[in-house]
C-alpha cells in the first residue's frame, strides 16, 4: 500500500489543481445555444490537461468527458490542406489576416475575395473544400485518419450534433454560397458543408486535445505513438495562424497577454501550444461574448504568467514546468 505522505507530488499538478479549484467557482459566461445539444451541457464541467512533448500527462477534472471538437478542428484540417496542396496554393484560396470580427462573420477580402483566415468559419469551410478524395465517404475517412494520427486512437462523430449543425447552419451555408459566387469553392456546396459539420461534430475529451496540442508542440510528432501527424514543415504555418487568429476577435489581446498559439471552440474546448515544450487543453463550456471558454482563458493566462510561457517573455525558458 502506498503511503500518501511519501508520494512526491508534481508541482505542476498542484498548480493545475489549485487553478481548477479557484476557477470552478467562476460561473461567468453562457453555454452556446445555437443547437440544443450544446445548450443542455452541464455548465460545471471543467477539466485541464497538460501533455509535455516527452509524453508526461498532468490532468485535473474529468479529462475523459467527451464533447464535440467544434472550431478546434479547423487547425488540423488546415494542416491537412497544406500537406495536400502546399502553402502557395492554399494561400490563393484563404488568407492569413486576422479579421477582428466574430468567427461567423460573412466577410471576404475586398480585393482577393478570399476568406480572411482559416480559423474563422468562412476560411475553414474553404479549407475543408480542399480536402481530396473521390467522394464524400473517402474525404471523411481521410480526415478521420488524419485526426487519428494526432489523437492516437479512432475518433467518432456525434450524429445528433452533426444533424443539428446541418439543420441550423444557414449562416455557414450562406458563406459557402458567397464563396461559390466568387469561385473560391466549387459546386459541391452541400458535400463541403457536410464535411465541415462532421469535422465540428467529432468527439474528443480534454486529454485528446492535450495530445493534439502536444503533437503540434513536438513538430508534428505525436509524443505517445511517435507517429508523424503532420509534416514538420507545416507546423510553423499552423502555429502562425493560431497565434494571430485562433481566438477570434480576442486574438490580439490573447497574443499580448498569453503569448502562445491557441484555438478555441464553441463547445468550450481550448488548446494552447507551447512550442518544443507542451500542449495545454482546457474544457469548460461557459463562453464569453466572443465564444471563448471563460475558465479556459483564465487558466491559460495564469499558466503563461506563472511559467513565463509567453513567446516574447525575456524570462522564457528559465521557469521550470516539467513537473518540477
Ligand atoms: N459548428 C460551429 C460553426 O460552424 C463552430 C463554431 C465554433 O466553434 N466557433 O458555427
Amino acid at each position: 500500500m502506498i503511503d500518501e505522505s511519501e508520494v512526491i507530488r508534481s508541482p505542476l499538478l498542484s498548480v493545475l489543481e489549485d487553478l481548477h479549484i479557484k476557477y470552478q467557482q467562476l460561473q461567468e459566461g453562457k453555454l452556446a445555444n445555437y443547437i440544443p445539444e450544446l445548450a443542455k451541457v452541464n455548465p460545471d464541467l471543467f477539466s485541464i490537461c497538460v501533455m509535455t512533448t516527452d509524453g508526461q500527462v498532468f490532468a485535473v477534472g474529468d479529462c475523459q468527458h467527451l464533447f464535440t471538437i467544434q472550431s478546434i478542428s479547423k487547425v488540423f484540417v488546415y494542416g491537412m490542406a497544406l500537406e495536400e496542396h502546399g502553402r502557395e496554393y492554399v494561400l490563393t484560396k484563404v488568407g492569413v489576416e486576422p479579421t477582428g470580427d466574430a468567427f461567423n462573420s460573412i466577410v471576404l477580402d475586398e480585393m482577393s475575395k478570399r476568406p480572411y483566415n482559416p480559423m474563422v468559419n468562412a476560411g475553414a469551410i474553404a479549407i475543408t473544400s480542399l480536402i481530396k478524395g473521390s467522394g464524400p465517404t473517402e474525404r471523411l475517412n481521410r480526415m478521420l485518419e488524419m485526426f487519428k494520427k494526432y489523437i492516437g486512437h479512432d475518433i467518432f462523430i456525434d450524429i445528433s450534433v452533426f444533424m443539428s449543425e446541418r439543420t441550423t447552419g444557414h449562416r455557414n451555408r450562406a458563406m459557402a454560397h458567397l464563396m461559390l459566387n466568387f469561385g473560391m469553392i466549387d459546386q459541391k456546396i452541400e458535400e463541403v458543408l457536410d464535411l465541415y459539420f462532421q469535422q465540428c461534430s467529432l468527439m474528443v475529451n480534454c486529454q485528446d486535445l492535450a495530445v493534439m496540442a502536444a503533437t503540434l508542440a513536438n513538430n508534428g510528432i505525436n509524443p505517445i505513438t511517435r507517429e508523424q501527424a503532420v509534416k514538420s514543415d507545416y507546423v510553423r504555418d499552423i502555429l502562425s495562424v493560431m497565434y494571430t487568429c485562433g481566438m477570434y476577435n480576442f486574438a490580439g489581446e490573447w497574443a499580448y497577454k498569453v503569448g502562445l498559439p491557441a484555438k478555441s471552440g464553441v463547445s468550450g474546448g481550448l488548446i494552447v501550444v507551447v512550442p518544443n515544450k507542451m500542449g495545454i487543453a482546457v474544457f469548460s463550456p461557459l463562453l464569453d461574448e466572443r465564444g471563448n471558454s471563460v475558465r479556459g482563458v483564465k487558466v491559460c493566462e495564469e499558466l503563461s504568467q506563472q511559467y513565463c510561457l509567453h513567446i516574447f517573455d525575456y524570462l522564457r525558458g528559465s521557469c521550470k514546468f516539467n513537473g518540477n
